[in-house]
C-alpha cells in the first residue's frame, strides 16, 4: 500500500471504523482528537495520538491548522476527513494537498461544484441525471419572471439555497400569494447563514421516498456504483433507518439510474466514495444532492456488496485504483440499519453521560459499529449518534427479523438511547411492508 501512515480527522464510529480498515490494510494511524476526547477507543488503539484542542469543535476538529499541524509532527501522508466536520470543505482539501498531504476524499473543485446546489444540478443535468423539474439555475430579482416560472412549474414549488446544507435554507410555498415573500426571506436567511444570498426554485414533491445511489471513482475517469438505499424513515432530515437495496426498486431501475450516477463520476473524474440522493414518487427519480464523502449508511451497502468502502476510499487515494469493476458488483441479500443515539427516545433531547453497562448484539448477520464500551463517558458537545445497529440476511423479512432479535438484546445503561423507537419502528406494520415516505416517521409520532 502507497499510504504509511494515516489522520484520522474525526471522532466516534467513523474514526475506529477508519482505524480498522487501515489496519486491515497495514496503515499506520494517527488519531487527532480534542481534550474531552482522550478515552475514544480508536484514540485508544491508535499508532499515535495528538490532542488538537479543546472540546468545542470549532477549536478542535474543525481547526485546520491544527489538524495539519498534527499530519506534520507525525509525518502522516494522508488525511482521512470522515463524515461532518471538515469532510466537504473544498477549502480544507486544498489546505491539505497545497501542505503536501493526500486528502481521502475527491478533488477540491469537486467538493465545490457539488457544494453549491445549482451547479450541481446543472452537472447532472448535462449527464443525464433527471432533477425535479424547477427554475434550472439561480432565481433573477425580477418579480414578474419569478412569479411566471412558479406558475409553469405549478404549486406547491420548493424555494431553496444553493449554498443551503443540513436542511436549512429552505421554503415550502402552497399559493401565489406567498412567492414573492418566501422569496426573499430564503435570500436574507440563506445570505446570513451561508453567505450567498442565490435561491433556486424547485417543484416540492409531496409524498416522495428517499433513494440514494453510492458511487467509487478512480479520479482518472472510471466509476463504478453499489447500488441504491432507502433512507425514508426520518425526523427534521435526520436519518434515523436506512435500508439496502430499496424496497420495491427493480434490477432495470437500479441499472440504469445506477448508470446515470456512473456517467456524471466519469465527467467530472470523481475521485472516491460519494453518493448521489434522489427523492423518489411516482416511479421516477430526481436529483436533489450529491454528499462528497463517505456517509453514515455506507455498512448497508456494504453488507449486501461485500465491498469495504473505507479500504476503497484508502486504496483510491494511494491511487491503486478501483478493486472492482461493474460486472464484479452483485447485490446480495438485504441489510438495515438503526442509528442508536445518546438521546431520549421520546422527547429526543441529548442524554450525555457515562455509560455503565454495555450489551453489544450479536449473532448472524449482525454487525454493530460503535465505539462505546463499559464505563465510556458520552461527552455533550458533539452529534449525539453512539453507534449503528446493521443486521444482514438473505431476504428482507430476514434481515428485520434479527434486527428485532439484536434490539432486544441490546443493553446501554447510564444514558437514554433511543433503541425503544427503533423497536417501534422495526415492528411498524407499513415500514415491514416497505417502501414508507420520507413524511412517514414523524406523522407516526405525532409531529
Ligand atoms: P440539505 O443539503 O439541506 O440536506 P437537500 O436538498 O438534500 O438539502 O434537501 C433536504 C430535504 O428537504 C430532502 O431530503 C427532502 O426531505 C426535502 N426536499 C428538498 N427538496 C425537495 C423537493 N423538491 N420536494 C420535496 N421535498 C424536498
Amino acid at each position: 500500500m502507497m499510504l504509511d501512515k494515516v489522520v484520522i480527522a474525526n471522532r466516534g464510529e467513523i474514526a475506529l471504523r477508519i482505524l480498522r480498515a487501515c489496519r486491515e490494510l497495514g496503515v499506520h494511524t494517527v488519531a487527532i482528537h480534542s481534550e474531552v476526547d482522550r478515552n475514544l477507543k480508536h484514540v485508544l488503539l491508535a499508532d499515535e495520538t495528538v490532542c488538537i484542542g479543546p472540546a468545542p469543535s470549532a477549536r478542535s476538529y474543525l481547526n485546520v491548522p491544527a489538524i495539519i499541524s498534527a499530519a506534520e509532527v507525525t509525518q502522516a501522508d494522508a488525511i482521512h476527513p470522515g463524515y461532518g466536520f471538515l469532510s466537504e470543505n473544498a477549502e480544507f482539501a486544498e489546505q491539505v494537498e497545497r501542505s503536501g498531504y493526500t486528502f481521502i476524499g475527491p478533488r477540491p473543485d469537486s467538493i465545490r461544484t457539488m457544494g453549491d446546489k445549482v451547479a450541481a444540478i446543472r452537472t447532472m443535468r448535462e449527464a443525464g441525471v433527471p432533477c425535479v423539474p424547477g427554475s434550472d439555475g439561480p432565481l433573477g430579482e425580477d418579480d414578474h419572471t419569478n412569479l411566471g416560472l412558479a406558475r409553469k412549474i405549478g404549486y406547491p414549488i420548493i424555494i431553496k439555497a444553493a449554498a443551503g446544507g443540513g436542511g436549512r435554507g429552505m421554503r415550502v410555498v402552497h399559493s401565489e400569494g406567498n412567492l414573492l415573500n418566501a422569496i426573499a426571506l430564503t435570500r436574507t436567511e440563506a445570505q446570513n447563514a451561508f453567505g450567498s444570498d442565490v435561491v433556486y426554485m424547485e417543484k416540492f414533491l409531496e409524498t416522495p421516498r428517499h433513494i440514494e445511489f453510492q458511487v467509487l471513482g478512480d479520479g482518472e475517469g472510471d466509476a463504478i456504483h453499489l447500488g441504491e438505499r432507502d433512507c425514508s424513515m426520518q425526523r427534521r432530515h435526520q436519518k434515523v433507518v436506512e435500508e439496502a437495496p430499496a424496497p420495491g426498486i427493480t434490477p432495470e431501475q437500479r441499472a440504469t439510474m445506477g448508470a446515470r450516477c456512473v456517467e456524471a463520476c466519469k465527467r467530472m473524474k470523481y475521485r472516491g466514495a460519494g453518493t448521489f440522493e434522489f427523492l423518489y414518487q411516482d416511479g421516477e427519480f430526481y436529483f436533489i444532492e450529491m454528499n462528497t464523502r463517505v456517509q453514515v449508511e455506507h455498512p448497508v451497502t456494504e453488507m449486501i456488496t461485500g465491498v469495504d468502502i473505507i479500504k476503497e476510499q484508502l486504496r483510491i487515494a494511494a491511487g491503486e485504483g478501483l478493486s472492482y469493476t461493474q460486472d464484479d458488483i452483485v447485490i446480495r441479500g438485504h441489510a438495515v440499519e438503526c442509528r442508536v443515539n445518546a438521546e431520549d427516545a421520546r422527547t429526543f433531547l441529548p442524554s450525555p453521560g457515562t455509560i455503565i453497562q454495555y450489551h453489544a448484539p450479536g449473532g448472524p448477520g449482525i454487525r454493530m459499529d460503535t465505539h462505546i464500551y463499559n464505563g465510556y463517558p458520552v461527552p455533550p458537545h458533539y452529534d449525539s449518534m453512539i453507534g449503528k445497529l446493521i443486521a444482514y440476511g438473505d431476504t428482507r423479512t430476514s434481515a428485520l427479523a434479527r434486527m428485532r432479535g439484536a434490539l432486544s438484546e441490546i443493553v446501554v445503561e447510564g444514558i437514554n438511547t433511543n433503541v425503544a423507537l427503533h423497536r417501534d419502528i422495526c415492528a411498524d406494520a407499513a415500514f415491514i411492508a416497505g417502501g414508507t415516505d420520507i413524511h412517514y416517521l414523524e406523522k407516526k409520532l405525532g409531529l
